[in-house]
């Protein structure tokens, strides 16, 4: 054993003597919410109602409410009988036991809130300054969704500085010993309560709305003695928060200040990173600086939202890792404690026990650095750090509950995790040896290092050598990642896509017709919504004699692409998504050009064709072996799949490479041949996915290339008797012609055309009395007005209950106004401008019919002057009848519904023609499940927005007007484009049938060798 752990142990038990001096439940305060905890702590599904139980209630309007919510949540659960009894007598007396309720969970809340305005906490200040331990306040409150609300917040963070310095002004310094170092008045600002339109692509942008508003706070910190610091918060802000840090304290009014402090996040795998890189800006800027070491206290949400993007996941999997990196960063900091003051935020005796002796190691003073603890958490270790001689601050947050649920869920967390110390020591009488192990020596030795998260190495691992139609395919797909704009590689390569794509502007683009490229006279050109006279490029314009051509080089094509291997044609949809994922930079770039596409919607389009490309392989896979019917003794039966033939794709510009994409390779790899036409406005998207699939090698004919209008090729070839299906997503007005069209059966025609067909929606979200407003604003938003409402998911109708439309409709007019609108070029524009003149004169003629017909409650004023930029508009007072709520307009307008109730929300959401997406904003679980059962959409989202569909995860499409009942990106997608056959073979020959029929076979081919 080291020495430095013999002293780590030594003063680590010193602390728990000194805490089981004072013996203190886990909790302050012991009783019903000790109980819950404990209970909590043993049925982790038990924690998960009970959290968002308490996370529902303080919103909850009467008794009546809060007992169904119980009810919802607890009965019938199977959480034992003192559960099952609590919920019994709370519906016998429903008007005792509600305020009860509601009384206890405030208490909960509580006993970690130090007051709930400054006035209040001041009493708490007082009494712990007669502790001996300092504070550092917060306002409760965060992830702002308007600047209304963040110009709130700045200014209550100025009247908290103003507030506490003079009731301090006489506290001293409790050490009496470098108090120079460590002002009495500390104040802990969240940066996203002070900004609505973070956007971790754009920094800078963060940068110059946030320095405004900090600089009169640090200024008025300096005058009166005080110190700021900068929290952290998710990985998202991470360098964001950094990079202000580091700007506005190089500055020359504040660059020779030292009493500003932030916060690193040791289970981050770069903090070690960023620390050295602090330090170093630290030393260059020549005046002292703090850090606040803690661990983090998103892991639980930074961990699944990387799951689910599929990115590499930023925190570490093992808590020894985070422990172990915690004292590695200590031992930096206390090194380098000339130019930087380290407080260490930790609970945890171990990481306080190797804090102490390592700085005694190094023969730094106590007095020089500072331990910080939460309020409301750990009092017995704050005690015992006060009488050992440190130093100790105490993190009060102040406000009230609603805004400061998500810091109380967090502490909830935090206190009954499983993985936790304060649990471990004070829940589960850990011995002080096993608490005081090296985090070192804890370090699983597998898995120890994974830089990625285990999403990617599976998608990594997803296409197995080997994986042919004799093996089976994954059950689970897992989907390419999504850029993640954090990181300034990305962005950077981002920038330099913009920059190639613009020197490419005005390009020219061929057809291609049995592989060869065909240039036409006449060009048609692709114009730059955010840039009229700009033109991105042009395509050449196809008329009838090349339709023509197309279909005859698909048909000859045909031949011998429908009897290629199923195998060789997923690996062609492979190779493809290899170069979409190569190029994905280049073909965001031209989206952003093309269709006005803001960046993280530009790679999701790119991301979903990769996604299309390699879902669908699999899935022929899957289809591509013929299957035994039944078990039967001398007979067997295999039902198998043929192509259908020539196959017509017309896609439309919102998604202009993932849907023209999905169809098309849809059609590839079922082994139809394709002529796709992309969309006018969007041809040189269309000819990058050309591109892409020619460099991927796909035989001359089997994909062919017409750009040029609808109304000519489009109808002709719908009409031809040599295309045998046609797949469309587009409008309602031509998905209707086509499919008439082609249930006319034409002289020559070999097969009955099969139509793929999708078309628009009218989409609704209801929010439900009992939603969390700020949540709500935030999905309401994104849904109603990212990338412009130019999605066919798009929210167009809010449907709200009358219970809590004031609530709501109070934050989402501030929030609407608080959008960046203007060119996607910028990194974190959320609102672009609409695709062409057309769709800007006709959105504006439906604003000036909702005029009309309802009341404008609000409509962006500041746009750019030129491009077809509509302002974001929201009606009110909106009737279900009118054609603002009827008909689809395709752009940012929102139509507010205001409803009765539940019964009436449904009504109102299902009375349209259309059913394509539609969501729900709800915390109680039965509205939640009549709601799934009953809404009239092909998708339906609980608690989250109504757009963004991923491949595999959410297959895609709706039915009545909305299309025909198909699901791109779904399992049984590909049928579609197939006819099933079935061969039955008697196997009996004089009264002898072998014993073993497979389940699956080879595919049936002749010749056998092909
Ligand atoms: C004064 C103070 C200020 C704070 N300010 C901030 C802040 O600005 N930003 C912020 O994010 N947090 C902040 N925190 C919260 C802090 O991050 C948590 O309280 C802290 O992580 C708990 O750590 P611990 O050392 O007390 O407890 P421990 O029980 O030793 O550690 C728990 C921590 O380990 C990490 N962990 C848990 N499971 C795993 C796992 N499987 N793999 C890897 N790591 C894991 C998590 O970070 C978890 O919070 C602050 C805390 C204090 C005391």
């Amino acid at each position: 054993m080291t020495a430095l752990q013999d002293e780590i142990e030594r003063r680590g038990t010193r602390i728990f003597e000194l805490v089981d001096k004072h013996p203190e439940p886990l909790f302050s305060k012991a009783g019903l919410y000790e109980r819950l905890m404990a209970l909590s702590m043993r049925d982790e599904r038990f924690k998960g109602q009970l959290f968002r139980f308490v996370d529902v209630l303080p919103s909850l309007r009467g008794s009546g409410e809060i007992i169904e919510h119980l009810n919802d949540y607890f009965s019938d659960n199977g959480f034992g009988s003192l559960v099952n009894t609590g919920v019994r007598l709370a519906r016998i007396v429903p008007w005792v036991s509600g305020p009860i309720l509601r009384w206890n969970v405030s208490g909960m809340a509580n006993q970690f809130i130090a007051g709930k305005n400054p006035d209040d906490a001041m009493a708490t200040l007082r009494k712990r300054r007669a502790q001996k331990i300092g504070f550092t306040v917060d306002l409760l409150g965060e992830a702002v969704v308007s600047e209304e609300d963040a110009n709130g917040y700045a200014v209550r963070y100025m009247d908290l500085l103003e507030k506490l310095a003079p009731e301090t002004k006489n506290w001293t310094d409790p050490l009496g010993k470098n108090a120079e170092l460590f002002p009495v008045v500390n104040l802990s600002v969240k940066l996203s309560a002070l900004y609505s339109q973070m956007n971790p692509a754009d920094p800078a942008d963060a940068i110059a709305h946030l320095a405004p508003k900090l600089r009169p706070l640090l200024r008025r910190a300096r005058e009166l003695g005080a110190f700021i610091n900068f929290d952290m918060e998710s990985y998202a802000h991470k360098n964001s928060t950094l990079e202000l840090f580091k700007t506005i304290l190089t500055e020359d009014e504040f660059k020779d200040w030292p009493h500003v402090g932030i916060v690193i996040q040791a289970y981050l795998r770069d903090s070690e990173v960023d620390l050295r890189d602090l330090i170093e800006w630290g030393r260059k800027r020549g005046t002292r600086f703090a850090v606040r070491l803690v661990k983090g206290a998103y892991w639980d949400y930074e961990t699944t939202k990387s799951l689910q993007n599929g990115w590499d996941c930023p925190v570490f999997s093992q808590k020894s890792q985070s422990d172990a990196n915690f004292e590695t960063l200590t031992r930096l900091l206390l090194e380098n404690e000339p130019i930087v003051t380290a407080a260490f935020g930790s609970h945890n005796v171990r990481s306080i026990a190797h804090a102490q002796a390592f700085a005694d190691e190094i023969g730094l003073d106590r007095s020089r650095f500072e331990f910080q603890l939460l309020y409301g958490m750990a009092g017995p270790i704050k005690r015992a750090l006060v009488e050992m001689g440190y130093r100790v601050r105490e993190y009060s947050p102040i406000g009230e509950l609603l805004p400061g649920m998500a810091y109380l869920v967090r502490r909830l967390l935090e206190n009954t995790s499983n993985e936790g110390f304060l649990r471990a020591k004070f829940a589960e009488n850990v011995s002080a040896k096993e608490l005081l192990r090296d985090p070192r020596e804890l370090i699983k030795l597998n898995g120890a290092n994974p830089m990625k998260s285990q999403t990617t190495i599976n998608t990594q691992n997803q296409h197995p050598q080997g994986s042919t139609v004799g093996t089976a395919p994954d059950d689970v797909y897992r989907n390419s990642q999504l850029v993640n704009f954090v990181y300034k590689d990305s962005q950077d390569k981002m920038r330099s896509a913009l920059r190639e794509a613009r020197q490419r502007i005005g390009e020219k683009y061929p057809l291609v017709i049995g592989g060869e490229k065909v240039w036409t006279d006449e060009l048609t050109p692709s114009v730059n919504p955010s840039a009229p006279d700009e033109i991105v490029g042009y395509g050449s314009e196809a008329g009838i004699p090349e339709a023509e051509r197309a279909v005859k080089a698909a048909r000859e094509a045909f031949g011998k692409w429908g009897l290629t291997s199923v195998e060789e044609r997923a690996q062609l949809l492979e190779r493809a998504a290899d170069i979409l994922e190569r190029r994905r930079y280049e073909l965001s770039a031209v989206e952003v050009f093309e269709v006005g596409k803001p960046w993280n919607e530009a790679d999701a389009d790119i991301r979903e064709a990769i996604d299309f490309c390699r879902f669908y392989a699999e899935q022929m896979r899957r289809l591509g072996r013929p299957k035994l019917t039944q078990r039967v003794p001398g007979e067997e039966s295999y039902h198998h799949y043929w192509p259908r033939g020539v196959a017509f794709v017309i896609a439309p510009w919102n998604f202009p490479i993932a849907i023209l994409c999905g169809m098309a390779s849809a059609g590839v790899v079922t082994g139809n041949t394709v002529i796709m036409k992309p969309s006018e406005q969007s041809i040189v998207c269309g000819a990058k996915l050309m591109q892409v699939f020619e460099e991927a090698g796909v035989p001359p004919g089997v994909l062919n290339f017409l750009s040029g209008h609808g109304s000519v090729i489009g109808a002709h070839l719908v009409d031809h008797k040599d295309v045998d299906l046609i797949a469309f997503t587009g409008s309602r007005e031509v998905g209707l012609k086509i499919w008439e069209s082609a249930g006319i059966t034409r002289p020559g025609q070999r097969e009955l055309k099969r139509v793929i067909c999708e078309m628009g929606g009218k989409n609704a979200i209801i929010v439900d009395s009992d939603a969390d407003v700020g949540e709500t604003i935030g999905y309401v938003i994104y849904s109603a007005f990212g990338y412009q409402g130019q999605k066919c998911s798009a929210l167009s109708r809010l449907i709200l209950l009358e219970d809590n439309y004031d609530q709501v409709m109070e934050r989402l007019i501030p929030a609407a106004a608080s959008l960046r609108v203007g060119n996607p070029e910028e990194p974190g524009i959320m609102v672009g401008p609409v695709i062409d003149e057309a769709a800007y004169r006709r959105i504006l003629d439906y604003i000036e019919v909702g005029k009309s017909e309802a009341t404008l409650a609000y409509q962006a004023k500041d746009l750019p002057p030129k491009g077809y930029f509509i302002p974001p508009t929201i009606f009110t007072g909106v009737k279900p009848n009118t054609r603002i709520a009827r008909e689809e307009i395709f752009g940012p307008v929102l139509s507010v519904l205001k409803v009765r109730d539940l019964d009436e929300a449904l009504e109102v959401a299902n009375g349209t023609d259309y059913a394509l997406t539609g969501g729900f904003l709800s915390r109680s679980p039965d509205n939640i499940e009549r709601v799934k059962a009953q809404l009239q959409a092909g998708n339906v989202y609980i608690n989250r927005t109504c757009t963004g569909a991923i491949v595999g995860r959410h297959p895609f499409g709706g039915f009545k007007m909305s299309g025909g009942g198909t699901k791109a990106g779904g399992e049984d997608y590909l049928l579609n484009f197939l006819v099933p056959r079935v061969v039955t073979e008697n196997t009996i020959r004089h009264g002898f049938a072998p014993e073993q029929t497979p389940e699956y076979r080879n595919e049936f081919r002749w010749p056998k060798s092909h």
